[in-house]
C-alpha cells in the first residue's frame, strides 16, 4: 500500500531539490541552505523559530511542507541502556527507533557511546519465521523523509537530556539500519535518506559509521557495492547451510548461500572493510557445533566479523535461546579459529527491543480498543 502524504516531508528534501522547489515557488534558492540549517543544525521544531526567514516565506513553507512527518508517541526506557522511541506517521502507522547506549568506564551515561537503530518499512515482507516485524505482514515502505525524521527525533531527545556546547553535532556515534523492515527492499528511499544524513548541509554523519543490515537481497548488495558512499554491511545469515537457513528465512530460496556468499565477498573486496555476519542463536534450530564449524569456514573465507546474538523470545512464537553454556561452546569454535567474534550480551530484552515487538504490542492494543 502506497502512502502519499498531503504535504511532502521537509526531511526528505536535499539541498538541490529544496532549492528547486523554492525557485519554482518564486523564492530565492539560497534560502534552502538557511532552512536546512534550521532543521539539522539548530533543530528548529516550528517554522516560526526560523527567524531569519520572512513571515510570508514561513507561511509558504508551512503550506508546502510537513516539517516533521513522525511524532513521538512514547518513549520506553530500560535500565538507562536502551531507549525506545515509538513514532507515529501521517497515516497513523507506527515505527520504532531505538537508542542503544554502551556505558564506558568512569563516565556517566551522558558520555556513553550511542548507536541508533532505525526502521525502513512498516512491517516486513521477508517473513523470517523468528521475527516479530514480519508477523503482521508488510504494510508499506517508509519514504526518505520518514527515515531521516527518526534521527532528528533522536537528536531532539538527546539534546533535551544533555544540552551540548556544540549542539550542531549529531549526538550519537553509530547508525544501524536494523529496525523494522528490509532496508534493501526500499533501496531508493534508503539511499536518499542516507545521503541527507551524510551531507554537510544535513546531519553531517559519516558513511563509515552507518551499517546497513540485510536478510540477503543479492542484486541489491551488488548495487550497494557500487555506491559512492561507503556504508558498512551486515548480513543476517542465521544458518550456515541452505537446509537450516531455508527453514527460517524464506529469502534463502531465491538467494541461496551459493549466490549470497560471493556477493558478500564482492562487496567486501570492493570496500576493503570487514562485513559483519549476524547469527542469531536459536535453541535446536541453528546452534549445533556443526553449524558453528561451517560458520567458522564461511567467516574465514569472507574475512568477516561474526556477531552472535542470543535469540530474543517473541510472544506467540515457539523459539527459544540456547543455554549460556551452549552459546559459549558455539562461540568458542569461532574464537579458537582466531576469528573476530562477539557474543552479544544483549540489551533491552525487557523492553521488547527485538525489532517490531513494541509496535506489534501497540498495534494489538489499538485493535483491542477499537473492538470494544
Ligand atoms: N531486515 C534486515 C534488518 C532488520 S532485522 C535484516 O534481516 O538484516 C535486524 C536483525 O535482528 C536481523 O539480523 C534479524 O534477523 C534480527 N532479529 C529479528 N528478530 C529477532 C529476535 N527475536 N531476536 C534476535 N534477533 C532478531
Amino acid at each position: 500500500m502506497k502512502f502519499t502524504p498531503a504535504k511532502p516531508p521537509l526531511t526528505g528534501e536535499t539541498l538541490d531539490s529544496l532549492a528547486e522547489k523554492l525557485r519554482a515557488g518564486g523564492e530565492p534558492a539560497f534560502r534552502a541552505k538557511q532552512i536546512l540549517e534550521w532543521v539539522y543544525k539548530k533543530r528548529a521544531r516550528s517554522w516560526d523559530e526560523m527567524t531569519n526567514l520572512s513571515k510570508p516565506l514561513r507561511t509558504w513553507l508551512d503550506q508546502n511542507f510537513d516539517l516533521m512527518p513522525a511524532t513521538l508517541v512514547f518513549n520506553q526506557q530500560s535500565h538507562d541502556i536502551t531507549d525506545k522511541l515509538l513514532l507515529e506517521l501521517g497515516d497513523r502507522s507506527l515505527i520504532e527507533t531505538v537508542i542503544i547506549r554502551a556505558p564506558q568506564e568512569g563516565v556517566g551515561l551522558d558520555h556513553s557511546r550511542k548507536t541508533i537503530c532505525i526502521s525502513t518499512q512498516v512491517g516486513c515482507a521477508m517473513a523470517c519465521v523468528f521475527c516479530a516485524s514480519g508477523l503482521a505482514g508488510f504494510k508499506r515502505d517508509l519514504n526518505a523523509g520518514e527515515i531521516v525524521a527518526q534521527l532528528l527525533q533522536v537528536c531532539y531527545r538527546e539534546d533535551a537530556l544533555t544540552p551540548r556546547a556544540h549542539s550542531e553535532l549529531a549526538s550519537f556515534d553509530n547508525i544501524v539500519v536494523m529496525g523494522m523492515g528490509e532496508p534493501l527492499a526500499n533501496y531508493d528511499a534508503l539511499l536518499r535518506a542516507l545521503a541527507i544524513i551524510n551531507a554537510s548541509w544535513g546531519l553531517g554523519f559519516g558513511a563509515r559509521r552507518i551499517t546497513i543490515s540485510t536478510s540477503g537481497l543479492v542484486p541489491k548488495i551488488l548495487q550497494l557495492a557500487e555506491e559512492e558512499l561507503g556504508f558498512r554491511l551486515a548480513i543476517s545469515l542465521h544458518g550456515a547451510t541452505d537446509e537450516v537457513r531455508e527453514k527460517i528465512m524464506p529469502v534463502n530460496k531465491a538467494y541461496p548461500l551459493a549466490k549470497l556468499l560471493p556477493a558478500v565477498k564482492a562487496f567486501s573486496e570492493k570496500h576493503g572493510r570487514m562485513v559483519t555476519l549476524e547469527f542469531i542463536l536459536i535453541d535446536s534450530v541453528n546452534d549445533s557445533l556443526e553449524q558453528a564449524q561451517l560458520l567458522r569456514d564461511i567467516a574465514r573465507d569472507l574475512h568477516a566479523h561474526v556477531n552472535l546474538i542470543p535469540y530474543n523470545t517473541v510472544e506467540g512464537l515457539p523459539w527459544k535461546r540456547p543455554s549460556i553454556t551452549r552459546q559459549e561452546r558455539f562461540a568458542d569454535i569461532l574464537r579458537d579459529a582466531r576469528l573476530s567474534v562477539t557474543l552479544r550480551r544483549e540489551k533491552g530484552h525487557d523492553i521488547d527491543a527485538a525489532c517490531g515487538q513494541l509496535r506489534l504490542k501497540t498495534e494489538k492494543e489499538r485493535t483491542a480498543t477499537a473492538a470494544v
